[in-house]
Parts: C-alpha cells; structure tokens; sequence
C-alpha cells in the first residue's frame, strides 16, 4: 500500500487525477444501493475527506457496517467534487478497516455538549472543535518559541520540583514519599521532612521566574515555556490547577521595556494566529460555544495594529470610583483589582488591552521593585477584553536590602532563598520579566470561554481524570 498522505495537503493541491492513500477516522457513513459515503478526518484539516465506496469493491459490506469512530485506510482517485463545500472528493479502489468502532462510541453526529466533551476529554482531539483548538495551540506554542529566539532570548527548562514558593502565596502542591498513612514525626509533633526523600520539604513550583532570574543574570535574557501548578481553589472559568506559562526575563530591562515586550509578544501571537489559523478561527467563531463571534476578527486585527494603553493603578482606582458601576468587591485606592474591576476596565472603559502598572505592594509579590513612594511596587498587569489578566510582571528589586526587608515583613523564612538573594550580592543589575498564562492567552484567541476547553486535560479542584 502507498503511504499516507495528510488531508490537510490535499486540500492545499487539490491533485485531482492522482491515486492517493488516507487514513483517518470515520465522522459519518451514508449507505444507499450502489455506493457508501464515508466521510474521514484526520485530524490535519478541519474538513473531512469524503469518499465514494463502491458497492462493487469486494469488502464492500465490512465498509458499508462501519460506525463513527472506526479507522480506515483508504486508496483511491482523487476527483472533483460534485457537492458544494470542498472542490474534491476521493473515490476508493480500497478500503481497509484498521480499527473498527463498536456500539457506544460517546461522539455520534449530534451536537454534543462542551460538558459531555470534557467528561470524554480522551476523544476531544476527534471532533472540529478540539481539532480546531489544538492546532491553534500548537502553532500559538510556535509562535511564541519564534518570537524569543528571534530576539536572542534563550528557552530555559527551570525545574519542575522545587524547595522555594516562587510567588510566596503559599498555593503549593506538596512532593513527597512518605508515608502518609503513619509518617515520621519530629519531636515537636510534625512531619520531619529530612526523612523524605529529597531530605526536605519540596512542591511543585507555581512559577519558573526566580530560576529565570539566575538564567537571565548570566544568558542576559531567557524564557521559560512550562506547565506550573497551583493549589489555589479557585473554580472560575479562567484557573487551572495545572497551566503553562511563559515567562521571559531580561537582565538591564526596567518595567517600560518589559511592558513594550509584553505588547509585541501579545501582538505577534494575534498576528500568527490570523495568518496561519483564520480557517479554524473562523469556524470557531461562528459557534455558539465561544464568548465571541466573527467581528472578532477586527477586534483581533485592532490589536495587532494599535499601541497599548498603559495606565497606573491609581488611574484604574479613579477611573472605576467615577464610573457609577456597582461593583461586588470595593475600588478604594489599596484594594486588589478583582476580575469585575479588570473586565470594566478592558471591556468597558478602554474597549482594549489595557497594561495597569504600579500597584501597591501590599498586595503584590515579594520580588518586585519598590517605588521611591514607600507605597507602590513596579508590577504590570495586562488585561485584555473577555478575560481580565493575561499577564502578570514586575520589574525584580535588586537591591538586596530592600528585598531582604521585604521578606521579613512578609514572614518569609529566607533560609531556602540563599541563591536568590545571592544574586543581589554578585553583580545585581536591574531586570524585568513576566508571566503570560498560555491557556488565557488561547482563550483570548479563540474566544473560547471556559479555560477546561483550551487545555488537553484540565486539572482543577475535585476534578484530575485522564
Ligand atoms: P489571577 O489574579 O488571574 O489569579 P495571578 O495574579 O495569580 O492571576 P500571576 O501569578 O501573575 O497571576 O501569573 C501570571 C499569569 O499566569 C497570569 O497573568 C495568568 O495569565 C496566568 N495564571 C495565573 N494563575 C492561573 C491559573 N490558576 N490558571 C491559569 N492561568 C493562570
Ligand atoms: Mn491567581
């Protein structure tokens, strides 16, 4: 048998003339007296192959009892198409069952649910809509490696385990081989982590960023593109358990440059998604799963073309006192921005990405740089429409009083930070990065709505199957 070929090329060359193998999966088959209609994806296109299977071919009946779901090869003649839709079709001198579908395949031809899908995560990649999403995210994965290394920022593996909180939030998922059923005690009564297998206490990290920063301190700029885990029980639409993040940071940079970056970065992911995903997108949209609909694509366009907004905090704060909107949570100056004040500000107000900079500190990590104010830490968020915060940075503090000071107010044991504060003591420079949650950024795009449906197998509270 001749090798395969991807639908997906087919349809760019449309070869018609040419004999041809495909193997995919069945979406639908259509019986009547002389012929079957099969129609196969492969998951390289959006669009199914139909084929033509003539009564005469010899497993004919084998072909004409398949269900949804089973895999076949086909050989045959690619020809025009007599349908409207696709501009060929394939009449099969061939057909070959690799792996046929019994009764019970949960994917039948009726709309299923974004609910039922998530509850059968492990067939999502056979549908359009998955289909679609995850070609999305692979080139939006490309995308960003591009970007960086276009720029000379080298990709940093940072670790997975950890023994240090990165954003000292204290959201960790613990690491360990003890025995929980009886683990070892202290004398003191709690757990004695030196028996564990690291001799320590470790989690799984919540961030990359202060590896980064060593990475960044010597590579001059680096970017990390890895899952990170929080043990926060947040169960909104846009937090994940387990997400990917990218973080770049840049040794010599200060909040301004990386704010710049932050809005190209965004930019270029719009831009590549318009380029090289419009068909899936534009299937998307016309669903009505997604938060969005066709005119997203000016939106999207708008963004890739049009400056950033940057505002202060205390901007935001008087921007959201003034707007006569009655918010859950209050707009005092001191007061988080919680996502209601956020999705006002970008949806509302500025109808726009939006980059806040200069928060308080009380409420930002112990890294970033303080304002000579004594008040206002050097943090930027960027918001965009339809999410709120896309991406979090900061420039770091360099200074290594400043920062110890810093810990100590907030309690933290700085022993496990010896590294990190070394950094300080030998050549500090000042630097900046940020954190752009991928699955967020997927979601913008897309304009899908609910994070569980832009990552393969969500991972939330009570929910960790697959
Ligand atoms: P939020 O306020 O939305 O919880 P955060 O302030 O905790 O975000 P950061 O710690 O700054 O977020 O993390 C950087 C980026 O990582 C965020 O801008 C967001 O895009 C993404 N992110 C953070 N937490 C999650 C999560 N639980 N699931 C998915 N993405 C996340
Ligand atoms: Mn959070």
């Amino acid at each position: 048998m001749s090798s395969r070929i991807a639908i997906k090329k087919l349809f760019e060359t449309n070869p018609v003339g040419e004999t041809v193998t495909i193997k995919g999966w069945i979406r639908s088959v259509r019986n009547s007296k002389a012929f079957s209609f099969l129609v196969v994806n492969d998951g390289t296109h959006l669009d199914s192959m139909q084929v033509v299977v003539d009564a005469s071919l010899e497993n004919y009946s084998e072909i004409s009892a398949l269900l949804t779901g089973s895999s076949v090869a086909i050989t045959g003649l690619v020809v025009k198409s007599g349908g409207k839709g696709q501009a060929i079709e394939m009449q099969a001198f061939s057909a070959e069952v690799i792996g046929a579908a019994g009764e019970g395949y949960p994917l039948q031809k009726k709309a299923s649910s974004l609910e039922f899908l998530r509850d059968n995560a492990h067939f999502r990649a056979r549908t359009n809509l998955f289909g679609a999403i995850f070609r999305i995210r692979h080139e939006l994965a490309m995308a960003t490696h591009e970007f960086f290394s276009n720029r000379g920022f080298y990709y940093l593996n940072s670790p997975i385990i950890t023994a240090v909180d990165g954003e000292g939030a204290g959201e960790m998922f613990k690491v360990t081989t003890l025995n929980m059923e009886n683990p070892p005690k202290t004398d003191k009564g709690n757990i004695d982590y030196s028996k564990d297998y690291f001799g320590k206490e470790v989690s799984l990290a919540v961030t990359g960023q202060l590896e980064g920063e060593c990475h960044a301190l010597g590579l001059g700029a680096i970017y990390t593109f890895g899952p990170t885990f929080r043990s926060e029980n947040s169960n909104t639409k846009r937090h994940l358990s387990e997400f990917w993040m990218i973080e770049p940071e840049v040794a010599f940079a200060d909040l301004d440059e990386i704010a710049d970056l932050a809005a190209d970065y965004i930019k270029h992911l719009v831009s590549h998604a318009l380029n090289k995903c419009s068909h899936e997108l534009d299937f998307i949209w016309k669903l009505p799963f997604s938060d969005v609909d066709a005119t997203h694509k000016d939106i999207l366009e708008n963004v890739r073309d049009s400056e950033f907004l940057k505002i202060t905090y205390t901007e935001a704060i008087e921007i959201l006192s003034k707007s006569g909107v009655k918010f859950e949570y209050p707009t005092n100056w001191g007061d988080e921005l919680q996502t209601e004040h956020e999705r006002y500000l970008t949806e509302k107000h500025f109808q726009r990405p939006v980059i806040v900079t200069n928060y308080p500190a009380g409420f930002k990590a112990f890294y970033m740089k303080q304002n000579d104010d004594g008040k206002t830490v050097r943090a930027m968020d960027v918001l965009v429409p339809g999410i709120g915060e896309i991406i979090g940075g900061s420039q770091r503090e360099e200074d290594i009083d400043k920062l110890i000071a810093r810990m100590d107010k907030d309690g933290m044991d700085k022993s496990g930070y010896w590294w990190y504060l070394d950094l300080r003591r030998y050549g500090s420079v000042p630097h900046a990065g940020f954190g752009l949650g991928f699955e967020r950024a997927i979601m913008y795009i897309t304009g899908m709505s609910n994070i569980r449906d832009v990552i393969a197998f969500p991972r939330t509270p009570k929910s960790c199957d697959f």
